[in-house]
C-alpha cells in the first residue's frame, strides 16, 4: 500500500514524499482510514510504529477540507503527551506534515518559563500539542479556551497514568465540548486505561499492531 492510496490531500501527500516516507505503517494503514471515517480509536502501539502520523496526519487531513471554520477561538485539534520530550517530538513531527499548508501549530510543556510558550498561543494554532500539567496551568491563567477543541488525542496514556496525570486529564477533558473525534494511543491497556477510554471515546474502533 502507498500513501497516494488513503484518501490525503496533495500538500500532505508532497510533505511525506519529502519527508521519504513511502509506505504507510501498519498502524498508519489501519488508523488513517479510520480517523477519516470519523470513528473514535482505542490504539494499543508502542513507540516507533508511526503512531504520530497515524493520529497527526487524518486530523490534518480534516482541518484542510472542513468547510465549518467559524474564525478563531482557540485551538481545534488538541494533543496530551506525558513529558516534554515526547510533546517536542510531536510537534516536530507535525511541523513536517503541515509543511506544505496553512496549518500553524504550538508546543507547551511544564518546567520552563511560560512567557514565549503564551507568546505563540497568541499566534493562534490551529493544533495545539501539550503536557498536561502547563496546559492546566494555562487555562486556569484563561490564557486560551479549549472551546473549539474538535480532535482530542492522547498519546501514550498508560505512561500520563504512571505519572499520575488521570486528574489533570479528565479536567481538561471537562474544558472540551462533547461532539469530538478522541483517539486514546496506549502501549499497554490497563483497567484504568479502559476506565478512562470508556469514559471519554464513543463507541471507539479498537486497533492494535
Ligand atoms: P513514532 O512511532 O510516531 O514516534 O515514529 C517513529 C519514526 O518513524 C519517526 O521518526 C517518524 O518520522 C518515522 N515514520 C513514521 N511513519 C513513517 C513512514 N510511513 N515511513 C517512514 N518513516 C516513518
Amino acid at each position: 500500500m502507498q500513501f497516494t492510496s488513503l484518501n490525503l490531500s496533495g500538500p500532505l501527500l508532497e510533505a511525506l514524499e519529502s519527508a521519504g516516507y513511502h509506505t504507510p505503517t501498519p498502524i498508519q494503514q489501519q488508523a488513517i482510514p479510520t480517523i477519516l471515517q470519523h470513528h473514535d480509536v482505542l490504539a494499543c502501539a508502542q513507540t516507533g510504529t508511526g503512531k504520530t502520523a497515524a493520529f497527526s496526519l487524518p486530523i490534518i487531513e480534516q482541518l484542510l477540507t472542513s468547510k465549518t471554520d467559524t474564525g478563531f477561538q482557540g485551538p481545534k485539534a488538541l494533543v496530551l503527551a506525558p513529558t516534554r520530550e515526547l510533546a517536542i517530538q510531536i510537534d516536530e513531527n507535525i511541523a513536517v506534515y503541515v509543511s506544505r499548508t496553512r496549518i500553524k501549530h504550538a508546543v507547551i510543556f511544564g518546567g520552563v518559563s511560560a512567557v514565549s510558550q503564551i507568546a505563540m498561543l497568541r499566534k493562534r494554532p490551529d493544533i495545539l500539542v501539550a503536557t498536561p500539567g502547563r496546559l492546566l496551568d494555562l487555562l486556569n491563567q484563561k490564557v486560551l479556551s479549549l472551546q473549539q477543541v474538535r480532535f482530542l488525542v492522547l498519546d501514550e496514556a498508560d505512561r500520563m497514568l504512571d505519572m499520575g496525570f488521570i486528574k489533570d486529564i479528565r479536567t481538561i477533558i471537562g474544558k472540551i465540548p462533547e461532539k469530538r473525534q478522541t483517539m486514546l494511543f496506549s502501549a499497554t491497556m490497563p483497567s484504568e486505561i479502559e476506565n478512562l477510554a470508556n469514559a471519554i471515546l464513543n463507541n471507539p474502533q479498537r486497533i492494535a499492531v
